[in-house]
């Protein structure tokens, strides 16, 4: 089978498309035949190195296929049936062997595309609306790269949940796109003082929570931007990684919160996993989740997938077609 490998760490030239043997269905495992693989940020940190893995290493966390054979001991997935996953390196392939508790069903309104979108994505916006802060109607959100695959969602959810979102991006087209998400302010936050805006918008108070995705290049304005023993949620490093930092820093901003959170600590078991997926996979077959597919590559675009990805001009999910 096609599979993406990489044999040492660097720029997205170290991708190659290789003939490898198919995996197989180990206990406790499914092999599934690809239909989309997502791409997301993380796939560029194991390719860079930022997040070491062992090489040589397929690439790949996200999914979404049809299972071909179960291994021993598994129960409740059955061979013909759709599934989705988020976790499991290497699916940038032709065929995966999945754990059978980390996949989950894929109803039939749910096109591929879309569910490889909610898998990795939309798993993370839902956590970081309803787990690491659950929103409310009394709550202010500033919402980083805010038309981008996980901001896009988290706009929508933060709005369901009645919270005022003051969503952070960069042009003219991504603007209108979050306004149209649900977004009550756009902050253009690279080209203005990130917090004095914020402060603006807010009467001086500050907001209830930023989910920065952003990282090194705008950590300290979202300090800056929270009320008193507000939450900053530094989920990912679009910029690069945010810095070691004193403590003294959010004592001094108002007795602030921080967290450093990762999906894979939000789906811990099997019904926290299927919550998330039923919520998303119900809110999107009910036209009430807009899921925006940016581009779609051939497997062996991964490289051009990558680069596109990395430019920061992407504005929604990014698939490689299998
Ligand atoms: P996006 O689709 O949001 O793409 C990144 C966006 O970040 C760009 O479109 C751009 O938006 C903005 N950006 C700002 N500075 C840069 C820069 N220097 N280079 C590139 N982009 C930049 O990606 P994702 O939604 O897939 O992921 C965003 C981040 O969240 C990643 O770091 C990812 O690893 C992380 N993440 C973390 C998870 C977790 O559980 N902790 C899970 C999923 C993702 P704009 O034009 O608006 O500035």
């Amino acid at each position: 089978m096609r599979a993406i490998r990489f044999t040492r760490s660097g720029g997205p030239d170290v991708l190659d498309v290789v003939d490898v043997d198919a995996p197989t269905a180990g206990p406790g495992a499914v092999l599934v035949d690809v239909e989309h693989a997502g791409v997301n940020f993380i796939d560029t940190y194991h390719r860079s190195g930022l997040y070491p893995v062992p090489l040589p290493s397929g690439v790949g966390l996200e999914g979404v296929g049809t299972i071909v054979a179960v291994g021993e001991g598994v129960t409740g997935r059955e061979v013909g049936q759709r599934v989705a996953w988020a976790d499991t390196l290497g699916s940038y392939a032709e065929q995966v062997a999945v754990a059978a508790d980390r996949c989950y069903p894929v109803p039939d309104t749910i096109d591929g595309p879309t569910a490889c979108a909610l898998a990795l994505q939309g798993m993370t916006a839902h956590y970081l609306a309803f787990s690491t802060f659950p929103l409310g109607k009394e709550h202010t959100a500033l919402v980083y790269a805010a038309a981008g695959g996980v901001g896009r969602i988290l706009v929508q959810l933060a709005a369901q949940r009645g919270a005022r979102v003051i969503a952070c991006t960069s042009t003219d087209a991504k603007e209108a796109a979050v306004r149209a998400l649900g977004a009550d302010e756009v902050v253009r936050y690279r080209d203005v003082d990130i917090a004095a805006t914020v402060r603006e918008l807010t009467g001086g108070v500050g907001v209830d929570v930023v989910y920065d995705s952003v990282g090194a290049a705008t950590w300290e304005a979202s300090l800056d931007s929270l009320r008193p023993r507000g939450l900053a949620v530094f989920y990912g490093n679009a910029s690069g990684p945010v810095p070691a930092f004193d403590t003294q820093e959010l004592a001094r901003r108002g007795s602030l919160f921080t967290t450093r959170p990762r999906l894979g600590d939000y789906v811990l078991t099997g019904e926290e996993l299927a919550w998330r997926a039923g919520a998303l996979h119900g809110l999107a077959a009910s036209g009430n989740l807009d899921v925006t597919v940016h581009a779609t590559y051939p497997l062996a675009d991964a490289e051009r997938a990558h680069r596109d990805l990395e430019s920061g001009t992407t504005a929604g999910k990014l698939l490689l077609e299998v």
